[in-house]
């Protein structure tokens, strides 16, 4: 059934929903731009790339320029993709060249930028990042004016695609004050290079959960990440979405789900150790399942005696400690569990589900990290 030992499904129905459900929360006018760093939240950047596009996204962000060329490699210039974070000099050549947008975040790269694009002969498409109180990167207050001067002396060499910044953590209310400050002076920085005749095409300054906290700092763009994947930010945004709704259920949908298969059976007399060491020592005589994912195919060792996998509808419990290639799960109470069976280890199967926050243990807050560690070797593929 399966020539790998364990594969990533990506919903297409998911993602639909979830793209129809963004048309009604942000409206027609602001552009999405599919977030796709981190093999796309562990997705599959050459998988979920092609399926976004197809589902009607119509930009992409990358982190860096490697990410970029993944992308590109699978959907060429069918949309445009924008560089948020790291770009060294031979990286940002061949982004002006093949029309890749990338962030400017200090003055030094917009001299590079524009040097670069006047001796390539092709203009460099910029988003101009504001440093407005992250301080992680962006242009700083004083860096506005000889940015103003450079853009307006070299107007010829570049494209002024956005002017925008990166709010520091909106997913939770604990950064209030924080934020408003941001705001505030990003709005302040769109009003300043608009009196210096800089406009530019997208101004954007929202992840997920501050398009859905402040709406109104959504502008002509929104940088979607986590959201599209069906993931809520935080528990506290999907609860500040659900305050003034009678539906409480969650209008996203997770697009991922991950199976391996049944590799044998084995049943073990009571008073056995199971694997190696000594860790599980079976009270009665029990029934086994081998699964052939381990800790190198992203199942945690610290998942040994905790992890739940799914088969044939129900709860298994990992049992032993998670080897490198294989896991062992207790099947004593599921019947008629046959080799080449299919085992879930995130997603639905019968009536339960396994979401990634149990498989890794963390709380919801982390499922940007839990996703991101699925490991990039893992085959994937689109299923309706
Ligand atoms: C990762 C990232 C986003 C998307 O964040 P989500 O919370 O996943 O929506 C947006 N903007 C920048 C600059 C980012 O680095």
């Amino acid at each position: 059934m399966l020539d790998s030992p364990g594969e990533i499904l990506l919903s297409k129905s998911a993602l639909r929903n979830n793209l129809r459900f963004f048309r009604r929360q942000f409206g027609k006018d602001v552009l999405l731009s599919s977030v796709v760093k981190g093999n796309a939240y562990g997705h599959g950047i050459e998988v979920y790339g092609p399926l976004a596009l197809e589902c009607g996204f119509e930009h992409f962000s990358v982190f860096s320029a490697d990410e970029a060329y993944r992308l590109y490699q699978v959907i060429g210039k069918a949309a445009p993709i924008m560089v948020m974070g790291y770009l060294d000099d031979a990286a940002m050549e061949w982004a002006i060249q093949e029309g890749i947008e990338f962030w400017i975040f200090d003055l030094h790269r917009l001299k590079k930028a524009l040097s670069l694009s006047k001796q390539l002969g092709q203009k460099a498409k910029l988003h101009l990042e504001i440093e407005s109180g992250m301080h992680r990167t962006g242009l700083e207050r004083k860096e506005w004016k000889p940015a103003a001067k450079l853009l307006t002396e070299q107007k010829e060499h570049c494209i002024l695609k956005g002017i925008c910044t990166h709010f520091a953590g909106a997913e939770s209310i604990s950064n209030y004050v924080r934020i408003k400050e941001q705001k505030r002076v990003f709005r302040e920085a769109l009003a300043w290079f608009r009196r210096q005749k800089l406009e530019p095409e997208y101004r954007h300054a929202c992840c997920s959960a501050a398009a859905i906290r402040y709406p109104e700092m959504c502008y002509d763009m929104i940088r979607l990440g986590i959201l599209q994947y069906g993931f809520w930010p935080s528990r506290e945004i999907f609860i500040e979405f659900l305050k003034n709704r009678t539906d409480k259920r969650s209008p996203i949908k997770r697009l991922i789900s991950w199976r391996s298969t049944v590799m044998s059976l084995k049943e073990v007399d009571a008073g056995e150790f199971i694997g190696y060491g000594t860790s599980y020592f079976t009270g009665v005589k029990t029934k086994l399942a081998l699964v052939p994912i381990g800790y190198s195919g992203g199942f945690s060792r610290s998942l040994s005696n905790h992890g739940r996998v799914l088969i044939n509808g129900k709860r298994a419990a990992v049992v032993g400690t998670v080897n490198m290639n294989c896991l062992c799960v207790d099947i004593s109470e599921i019947p008629n569990v046959k080799p080449g069976d299919e085992v879930i280890i995130i997603g639905k199967q019968g009536k339960l589900e396994l979401t990634v926050s149990a498989f890794t243990e963390m709380s919801q807050q982390l499922n940007y990290e839990a996703l991101t560690r699925i490991p990039e070797v893992m085959k994937r593929s689109v299923v309706e």
